[in-house]
């Protein structure tokens, strides 16, 4: 019966917060705070509202530790992208349940994870359970855009509502079947976003009397061109190493780190591809603004993904080793994330037991994600051991990938019922823990 109500009770809580429009920008997202502060205080939890501007308030809410134990705090993000209704079967803002599936902005991405969350710390309230460390729950504004209104600013401006030694967010949790064998990801560090922008100069002109010019746009195509051709590495860090373990039995040398996961399957291979070094890809581009007018000028915009452990400027002197003799300006348009924590922690047996749990034989797999999340701010602020673990199985794992910031976004009732298990496993597993843990 407990279960059969929990499950009704985080369905009904997604619901409303998916009629909450807080499509960012602008987000809006008090609103959402406001739903999820006055839910918690019918069942007894008190809620701090933070907020840097009224309108984009971050939520926390706990019960306080008895014992001076590590604190835990499930951490998750108020606000969506954006939709567009006329893409999708359904108003994105319904929140309707059909065919055991509640759909909306936010299902997935990660509104689904708030209202499991939620559902944890207040059951467990409910239940009278006192951890030895504070469990936290913290639903924060600006994840999707980070202009500093979010976790961010929440460590920064008030560092004790969220300081914790171990969080669990979003990034993984999706379960994959390679080889018969089945896994359940669980993202531990992620690659820092550092896009840079090339500008490369000429002189205008005429355009049709291009041999008075120098067309900066031409001067730039071969930069694209060499870009395009740009590798890394390869270069094992310790979650692609115990990936691989896990999944191919052995550590290969990193030159055949792809071959030997393609080889127990490809998307094993696809997944290691990008985590050996550091990634490039130009993306756009701007020149003339007119069709007749050469341009003197030609910025290029290259997204990069640096491993943790590596900076901007190594990375930068490679680049302008790789780019050769050419002349163009090269300038960092900003440098987000980068941080792993450990693998061993008391926090991975938490999730291995849990795995164990629902699926005998079932295996946990780190993951480096080449994305950014909110977990960075953590370990960044506090050294938190983040890992993002959400459980998935019912939805398949590529099938999920294809919704998340895309139409018919949904989530599977018995997905979100099993996240609200595994939150109150880690709650009650942590609390649990000695206070030097
Ligand atoms: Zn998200």
């Amino acid at each position: 019966m407990a279960t059969v109500s929990l499950r009704q009770e985080a369905t009904e809580l997604l619901q409303e917060l998916i009629r909450v429009d807080t499509v960012n920008p602008p987000g809006n997202e008090t609103r959402a705070a406001e739903l999820l502060r006055e839910y918690l205080g019918d069942h007894g939890i008190e809620s701090e509202l933070y907020a840097k501007v009224p309108e984009r308030a971050n939520l926390v809410a706990r019960i306080p530790g008895k014992a001076g134990g590590p604190r835990l705090v499930l951490l998750s993000h108020t606000d969506t992208v954006l939709a567009d209704p006329g893409e999708w079967q359904l108003d994105p803002w319904s929140g309707e349940l059909r065919d055991g599936q509640v759909w909306g902005r936010g299902a997935l991405d990660m509104k689904g994870q708030v209202a499991a969350s939620a559902v944890a710390i207040a059951s467990l309230a409910r239940e009278g359970f006192e951890p030895g460390g504070d469990l936290i729950f913290a639903a924060c504004a600006d994840e999707e855009v980070g202009a500093g209104f979010g976790l961010q600013w929440l460590c920064q401006a008030h560092p004790e509502a969220v300081r914790a030694e171990y969080c669990v967010n979003e990034g993984a949790g999706d379960r994959l079947v390679l080889e018969g064998r089945a896994f359940y990801a669980c993202s531990t560090a992620e690659k820092m976003s550092s896009p840079f922008r090339l500008t490369v100069y000429g002189r205008s002109g005429h355009a049709s009397r291009p041999g008075i010019a120098d067309n900066a746009l031409v001067k730039a195509a071969p930069l694209i061109e060499r870009l395009g051709q740009f590798q890394d590495g390869p270069e094992l860090g310790p979650e692609v190493e115990a990936f691989l373990r896990t999944v191919t039995g052995t550590v290969p040398a990193p030159e055949d780190a792809v071959r030997a996961a393609r080889q127990v399957h490809p998307l094993a291979g696809d997944i290691v591809e990008p985590l050996l070094g550091t990634t490039v890809a130009p993306t756009k581009v701007v020149a003339s603004q007119k069709r007749n007018v050469i341009p003197a000028r030609c910025e290029l915009t290259v997204d990069c993904r640096i491993l943790p452990g590596h900076t901007q400027a190594e990375v930068e002197a490679q680049i302008r080793e790789f780019l050769g003799d050419a002349e163009y300006d090269f300038r960092w348009i900003e440098g987000h994330g980068g941080t792993r924590s450990p693998l061993a922690t008391p926090l991975w047996d938490v999730i291995e037991s849990f795995v164990e749990e629902i699926e005998p034989g079932a295996e946990v797999v780190p993951l480096l994600l080449s994305g950014f999340t909110d977990s960075h701010w953590l370990r960044d602020a506090f050294g938190t051991v983040a890992y993002g673990f959400f459980p998935m199985r019912t939805m398949e794992a590529e099938v999920a990938a294809r919704l998340i910031h895309s139409a018919d976004e949904r989530i599977e009732v018995e997905d979100l019922e099993l996240g609200v298990r595994f939150l109150r496993h880690a709650a009650l597993e942590v609390g649990a823990l000695p206070s030097d843990s």
